[in-house]
């Protein structure tokens, strides 16, 4: 249902729950993020069933980091719940996915996955897009994600980070809104721009088909075929 992402140099977490709060509107029933840091040894989550103020209430005291993704779920594949709830990572909790719309072929990929001996933690159709990337053998996050989403079908909005490519978000959209938020030294992703106008008005609107990377001074679009596409920043007028 909603996306909110960061990379930079601020304490990640209260940022990402205030973006998740100017997304409250759209309605959900769980929310989840997870971050790190440049310097952590790994990926830390929390999630829970209920309102975001459920969420920041388990959120430990020392939940330091400097990036992070975070997701208000819409259940379509699964009941509401806290294990049902995003991010989803991997067994090694290497990679961590946030996601909205639908993986239509989630039902089929998840039998290959199993008879491989993948063990699903929750009941979600998403869930499958996190054991594809962490299973795939390509040398790039961007190439890992690319190869990913050349195996699923239907819509999808998607933020994933990886605990071995630290430095960056990658994120692609087909069918479900993207958007990047270009700051000073710091990005911003989210699914609407309500998220981002607190901090940055400068705007890159993902097409259908297109991927992004985001560094904390640096960006770059492309298709998920690989080729790179113009990304010009564009100027949101909003009223506070
Ligand atoms: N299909 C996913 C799920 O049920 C994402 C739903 C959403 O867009 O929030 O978990």
């Amino acid at each position: 249902c909603g996306i909110v992402g960061y990379i930079g140099k601020r304490d990640v977490a209260p940022l990402l729950l205030e973006g998740l709060q100017r997304l409250e509107y759209r309605g959900y029933d769980s929310a989840g993020i997870v971050v790190t840091s440049p310097k952590a040894a790994g990926l830390k989550m929390v999630k829970a069933k209920g309102r975001v103020r459920d969420l920041e209430a388990r959120v430990p005291k020392r939940f330091a980091g400097t990036t992070g993704i975070a997701h208000t779920r819409w259940a379509t594949h699964g009941a509401p719940s806290d294990v049902n709830a995003h991010p989803h990572l991997d067994p090694e909790n290497k990679v961590a996915v946030v996601h909205n719309g639908i993986v239509d072929n989630a039902a089929e990929l998840r039998v290959r996955l199993e008879a491989e001996g993948v063990v699903f933690a929750s009941e979600t159709d998403t869930e499958v897009i996190t054991h594809l990337i962490a299973r795939s053998q390509a040398d790039t996050l961007e190439e890992k994600v690319r190869e990913a989403l050349a195996r699923i079908e239907g819509t999808y909005g998607i933020a994933v980070m990886h605990a071995d490519f630290n430095d960056r978000i990658v994120v692609a959209r087909n069918g479900s809104p993207v958007v990047l938020g270009i700051g000073e030294k710091e990005m911003f992703v989210a699914s609407d721009v309500a998220a981002l106008v607190a901090h940055t008005r400068q705007v890159v609107t993902l097409d259908d088909g297109e991927m992004a990377t985001l560094k904390a001074d640096d960006f770059r679009t492309y298709t998920t075929t690989g080729a790179s596409t113009q990304a010009t920043p564009e100027t949101v007028e909003w009223e506070a």
